[in-house]
């Protein structure tokens, strides 16, 4: 995550305070062992004193940095979670309000788009806390594994966001197996797979104008499985493309007008290395993004 102009400026200062004082260490440590070389037990202790400050500054520096750091990622959570929990929740208000004062007035065709965007609202909220939640555990909790049959998974999660956002059957195409291809199981935690498929999914939908379409196929590859997920939405700038993974990044394009946290890439990732696979994404901007996600196929694990 990208550290703020202000805080940068704090890291550097520290920095620059550790470089100079070990420096001064440094001298002073040479200016001992010029005065003390004849005499072996002031030299030897002189010595390990100022190798026991210089290293107690470079600690103390890292540990500052480190907690700088910290506090820059407690702050962009505060921020992007407290947005992305407030303005469903904003909007489910003023719908529930305005079905109060004026419900009756209003005719059935408005009703019901009323209901569609306080339930889409409902959708965006849960899915913050999800995300929220599955930050807190993901690379912690203990996975339930089991064989997972990959082709499964994805259909269902394929069918679970057709139904959600209205869309049309063709716009998410899954390439059938290949002629002879038996059944591509992954060694895995089921639900967490799926969170992190459907996570990879929705970002396709999401970042893409309506029915740009989405292609989803699964090979083998030496022992692995490899699912690429092919979109034809807005693409990411090539500047953007090393921090997408990164907790709380947002590209520019996405604050502020499409909703997110910012934490979905970073889960998915943290529950595919959980699982001894690799992601990757490659991407031009304007011509749509692939994602590839690599997983160990549980036959040739487990044989
Ligand atoms: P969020 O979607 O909440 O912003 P993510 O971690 O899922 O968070 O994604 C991080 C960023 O990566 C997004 O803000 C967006 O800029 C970019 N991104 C992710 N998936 C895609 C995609 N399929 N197409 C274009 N940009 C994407």
């Amino acid at each position: 995550m990208p550290v703020s102009p202000g805080r940068r400026g704090a890291i550097a200062f520290f920095v620059t305070v550790c470089v100079s004082l070990v420096v001064l260490a440094i001298a002073l440590n040479i200016g001992w062992i010029v005065l003390n070389w004849r005499e072996a037990v002031p030299l030897l202790l002189g010595v390990l004193v100022f190798a026991a400050i210089i290293a107690g500054l470079i600690l103390n520096t890292t540990f500052l940095i480190r907690e700088i750091r910290r506090n820059e990622q407690h702050d962009a959570f505060v921020n992007s979670v407290t947005h992305e929990l407030k303005t469903p929740v904003t909007s489910l208000r003023l719908h529930l309000e305005t079905l109060k004062v004026r419900g009756h007035a209003l005719d059935e065709a408005k009703r019901q788009e009323f209901y569609d965007t306080m339930l889409e609202d409902s959708e965006r909220l849960l899915t913050t806390i999800e995300h929220v939640l599955q930050t807190g555990r993901a690379g912690r909790a203990p996975l339930h594994k089991s064989r997972v049959d990959l082709r499964g998974l994805v259909d269902e999660c394929v069918t679970s966001t057709l139904t959600r956002r209205h869309l049309s059957s063709d716009t998410i195409r899954v390439m059938p197996p290949r002629t002879g291809e038996t059944t591509i199981e992954v060694m895995g935690d089921r639900e967490e797979l799926r969170g992190a498929i459907m996570n990879l999914i929705d970002n396709a939908v999401k970042y893409s104008d309506t029915n740009s379409g989405l292609d989803i196929s699964a090979r083998r590859s030496d022992g692995q499985v490899v699912l690429t997920l092919r979109d034809y939405g807005r693409g990411i700038p090539e500047t953007e493309l090393p921090h997408i993974f990164e907790k709380f990044y947002r590209g520019k394009q996405s604050s502020g007008k499409i909703s997110g946290a910012g934490l979905g890439l970073a889960i998915v990732r943290a529950v595919i290395d959980a699982h001894g696979g690799k992601i990757w994404a490659e991407s031009r901007q304007g011509e749509g993004s692939t994602f590839h996600i690599a997983l160990p196929v549980a036959n040739e694990v487990n044989s």
